[in-house]
């Protein structure tokens, strides 16, 4: 089992033992979906979890997000909080799934939701797409209840977005292709620090913002197997990738500075690329410490 087996030992007999998990309990890190925009058997769109104690800090709801919950056993009725990173559909395809469902599964408060500009626009679309299920819902038989309003957006910049209960959470603007506002975002909470990429381009901030934290997750892609692809406009990929993702050889220059306890890789742009391919590229990039490769589910 990868990860640190004491504090995941720690959690299961907390568990175990019913009794409601304290904020001395460890940060967490769940990979709930390691995926990217092409469809995989087992592999969810990209979300990652921070569990600390009780709560659920989710990152980016990605296709799949319910049973991707439901499989890393976290709750389905609702996260603390849900933090995007950027608007792209890939993270943002589970959005009606974590909303919706949620509620459906006994949600009874609204949902917290930070991420950037245009989220509060792409939440009330979701709600006005969805309007006669919310309203039958409540209505009929099942007699939901109703929440005003379903989601409670935050829309923000960079800086402290969540500090409360001893969890902080720090946003940076990230480099991602023509997106007006991409972030990462930076975990600390008992005693644990953990950066979350979310898509990027090499970033000297989230290279200072992971300076010696616990976990670095981290997206990539294999910088081997990079080629133009056989298509109109397909000899621009390389450029594209270049200029809107991280490769495995510059993301082991960026942990080799920031250094962190662990890296984890994740939204994974294989391209073909195993494991020991990705992960030799980290280590050219001058990377020796621990690196791995992530999957849905683990924990860290
Ligand atoms: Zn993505
Ligand atoms: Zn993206």
């Amino acid at each position: 089992m990868p990860g640190r087996p004491n504090r995941i030992v720690m959690l299961l007999l907390a568990l175990a033992a019913g009794r409601s998990l304290s904020a001395q309990d460890s940060a967490i890190v769940v990979l709930v979906g390691t995926g990217f925009p092409r469809p995989q058997p087992g592999v969810s769109g990209p979300a990652t979890a921070v569990v600390v104690g009780s709560r659920v800090f989710l990152f980016d709801a990605g296709a799949g997000i319910q049973s991707a919950l439901s499989a890393a056993r976290l709750p389905i009725n609702g996260v603390t909080a849900l933090f995007v990173t950027h608007l792209h559909s890939d993270h943002t395809l589970g959005l009606p799934d974590l909303i919706l469902d949620s509620w459906v599964m006994g949600r009874r408060t609204p949902l917290p939701a930070y991420g950037p500009p245009g989220l509060r626009a792409m939440t009330a679309h979701i709600l006005a797409a969805w309007a006669e299920d919310l309203r039958v819902r409540v209505a009929g038989l099942e007699h939901e209840t109703p929440i005003t309003p379903q989601v409670r957006v935050h829309e923000i910049a960079p800086g402290i977005v969540y500090d409360s209960g001893g969890v902080r959470v720090t946003a940076v603007a990230v480099p991602h292709g023509a997106l007006r506002h991409a972030f990462a975002y930076r975990i600390d909470g008992s005693g644990r620090s953990v950066v979350i990429s979310g898509d990027t381009r090499p970033s000297p901030a989230l290279e200072r913002l992971s300076a010696g934290v616990d976990v670095l997750v981290h997206e990539v892609y294999a910088s081997e197997t990079l080629r133009p692809e056989p298509r109109p406009g397909g000899e621009d990929w390389p450029r594209y990738m270049h200029e809107v993702h991280t490769s495995d050889v510059e993301l082991g220059g960026i942990a080799a500075r920031s250094r962190p306890r662990i890296l984890v890789l994740t939204h994974l742009i294989r391209m073909g690329a195993s494991d020991s391919t990705l992960l030799a590229g980290v280590r050219r990039g001058g990377f020796t410490g621990r690196v791995v490769i992530g999957h849905d589910g683990d924990r860290y």
